[in-house]
């Protein structure tokens, strides 16, 4: 299959080397999550790598996540010193992480002999809006990271962190937030291509830790892999998939540990793939199967069936930050004037949006409030499923022969999505994985990782 083409190619230019021969030197931004530099032994080896592409003769510009389990040992160690910590200490903790690896894969490309200066978020010039831990970048400013490349630099920057200009603070950019840092550095230099290096070989039709036989995508449309993003696909934060169709970033996404080609993600879905030939591919009608065990389902019970309660409700969880997935509001119960509406948000989210509906309790009027974090959501997702009927049938008749309840429903053009009791979750993906035929013969690899 061909690498897709892209109009981004400025930074490209002919260059001799050394040794006489001409290459195309491009600007790479390369990015390796934390799987991948989770020791030292990691860190080296990631280094290699670095300096193995600039050899090459390219510009190279690398973006590092904390070692390993690092941001989960530090929530879990603020958790222990308190349950109300202040945002703005919380990020201060957490873009900690990626400071100890970007000064050691420093280190190490100038042990092998190559010269890496690394930067903080703030330094590289990642200018974000003021919302801790959540924070939205909104504009990139890497003109340090372009003087460190023209002296010959490899550039390391710190991941999943910026600055606020409004507030003068270090931010956040979310969980899984340095794939995002990675394409818009890329977007900003105008990069020939984003590799995002991790721990399995590229994008597969499910998490390969639930499904082993799970088979590898060559080439995805942005549309799918935004659904698949949305839909709690880890391996690409959607942020990253948004901005990346945004600025035409060529994405790939690929193993540090195999020298495998990855997966292309590609601008749109009206981009044909073709192959060496030029021939338009059918593409297939469905890309993959996704997950999610980090939302939960509230529950408003008893309000009152009067236009005006479901804008007040989303407000008040607007207003809280918190970020709704799925909804859905039940028939009045006859007679009551009253009805339910069930919505599911990010569970680290649920805290602030539960004090914040107690809060609003007398403006709203309902009568109580269930919360449930024992949930898991599945997710079909197919740009194909716009023109084949019957998907839908497949999806239930396999869910209901498997005995899986379904606890709510929601739709896309190209997405079928259900919440189940979590305990199933993980049989219900690997029985819609086989019900549409995606199984592959042979095992995929993890590399690293503990999946957290
Ligand atoms: P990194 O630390 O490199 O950012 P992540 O853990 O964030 O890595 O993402 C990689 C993980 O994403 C894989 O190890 C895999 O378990 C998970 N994953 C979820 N869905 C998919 C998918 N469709 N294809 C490949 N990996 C997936
Ligand atoms: N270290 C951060 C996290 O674990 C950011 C990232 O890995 O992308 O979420
Ligand atoms: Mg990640």
């Amino acid at each position: 299959m061909s690498t897709p083409t892209t109009e981004v190619h400025n930074a490209t230019e002919q260059q001799v080397l050394p040794t006489g021969r001409a290459v195309t030197k491009q600007l790479i931004v390369q990015k390796f999550g934390g799987s991948s530099v989770s020791d030292a032994a990691g860190v080296k080896r990631v280094a290699k790598r670095v300096v193995d592409a600039q050899a090459a003769g390219n510009e190279v510009v690398v973006v590092v996540s904390a070692m390993g389990d690092t941001t989960d040992e530090l929530l879990d160690l603020a958790s222990q010193v308190t349950d109300s910590a202040p945002a703005r200490e919380m990020d201060m903790l957490l873009s900690a992480g990626e400071r100890i690896s970007m000064a050691l894969l420093a280190m190490a490309i100038n042990k092998l002999g190559a010269s890496a200066q690394s930067f903080t978020g703030s330094q590289a010039g990642m200018i974000t809006d003021g919302i801790h831990g959540k924070a939205r970048i909104i504009d990139v400013d890497p003109h340090r990271i372009r003087t460190a490349l023209d002296k010959g630099n490899i550039a390391i920057v710190a991941g999943f962190q910026g600055m606020s200009r409004t507030t003068n603070e270090i931010t956040t950019l979310g969980r899984g937030g340095s794939d995002t840092t990675a394409v818009a550095l890329a977007a900003a230099l105008e990069a020939d291509v984003c590799e995002i290096y991790t721990d399995v070989d590229g994008i597969y039709t499910a998490d390969p830790r639930v499904v082993p036989s799970a088979q590898k995508i060559d080439t995805i449309s942005s549309e799918e892999m935004l659904e698949l993003a949305a839909s709690g696909a880890k391996i690409l934060h959607l942020r990253c998939v948004e901005y990346a169709r945004r600025f035409g970033v060529p994405l790939h996404v690929r193993s540090s540990f195999s020298q495998h080609e990855g997966t292309w993600v590609i601008p749109s879905a009206e981009d044909k793939i073709t192959t060496q030939e030029g021939v338009a591919l059918e593409q297939p009608i469905i890309s993959g199967v996704a997950h999610d065990r980090s939302e939960a389902k509230v529950t408003v019970v008893g309000v009152p069936d009067i236009p005006g309660k479901a804008a007040a409700i989303f407000q008040v969880i607007a207003d809280a930050h918190s970020n709704i997935d799925m909804i859905v509001q039940n028939v009045s119960t006859h007679g009551t004037g009253r009805t339910d509406i069930s919505f599911t948000l990010p569970i680290v989210e649920g805290a602030d949006a539960l004090a914040a509906l107690h809060a609003a309790h007398d403006q709203i009027g309902f009568e109580t409030i269930e919360y449930n974090e024992q949930i898991g959501k599945l997710s079909l997702i197919g740009a194909g499923m716009r023109s084949h009927p019957g998907v839908s049938a497949t999806f239930f008749k396999a869910l209901s022969d498997a005995g899986i309840n379904i606890n709510m429903i929601s739709t896309s053009e190209i997405r079928i999505s259900v919440v189940t009791h979590a305990d199933l979750l993980d049989e219900a993906v690997r029985v819609i994985h086989n019900a549409f035929d995606l199984d592959s013969d042979s095992e995929a690899t993890v590399y690293g990782g503990t999946g957290r």
